[in-house]
């Protein structure tokens, strides 16, 4: 799914340049992939698919772990789905998810934790590494609310730590107005 990401924005810039920037923007740097400032000093050999050389060596070994990830996927949106009818939740974005993933070593800790946060549509994701399991589904107990992605986080900030790197701290107070109004 991250390479055709990478292929679909590259592809985008001479057509769809403003649309390019914002995807750009908010894609996460995951599997060693690390942005520039812009997507106009990308190169196609860095981001289309069919001339990524790195991934390709990881590919499949990544397609084995996610296809056990996405077995937890699915018991996980079967609860989520009993949670939503019941009212327990709203959406996905108010649940912290506990699991257990298969040994990987692709990328770091860190990028696992923004890779299955995205890929559960989830404000936290606790994991371990083990036999591949869904341990945990509870609301999350922080309560203060991103403005910008809705996910749910810790901190001062009025914004969530994800959104302040992609839109740069200076501008993190535009979002105190809107965090106010929506509170
Ligand atoms: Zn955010």
């Amino acid at each position: 799914m991250f390479l055709a990401l990478k292929s679909i924005v590259a592809l985008s810039v001479p057509i769809l340049s403003f649309l390019a920037e914002e995807a750009y923007l908010h894609m996460p740097e995951v599997f060693g992939f690390r942005k520039f400032e812009s997507v106009f000093f990308e190169t196609y050999d860095r981001m289309l698919f069919s001339k990524s050389k790195i991934t390709f060596e990881n590919e499949a070994k990544i397609n084995r772990f996610f296809s056990e990830v996405e077995k937890i996927r699915e018991k996980f949106l079967e609860i989520i789905d009993k949670m939503r009818k019941s009212k327990e939740v709203g959406n996905s974005l108010e649940i912290e998810l506990k699991i257990s993933v298969p040994p990987f070593d692709f990328c770091s800790m860190e990028e696992m934790e923004k890779i299955l946060e995205e890929f559960f549509i989830v404000s936290s994701v606790k994991f371990s590494v083990g036999d591949p399991e869904l341990l945990e589904v509870k609301r999350y107990e922080n309560t203060k609310k991103c403005p910008r992605c809705w996910k749910y986080f810790e901190g001062e900030s009025e914004i969530c730590k994800r959104c302040e790197i992609v839109i740069g701290s200076q501008y993190k107070d535009i979002y105190k107005d809107v965090y106010s109004k929506s509170n």
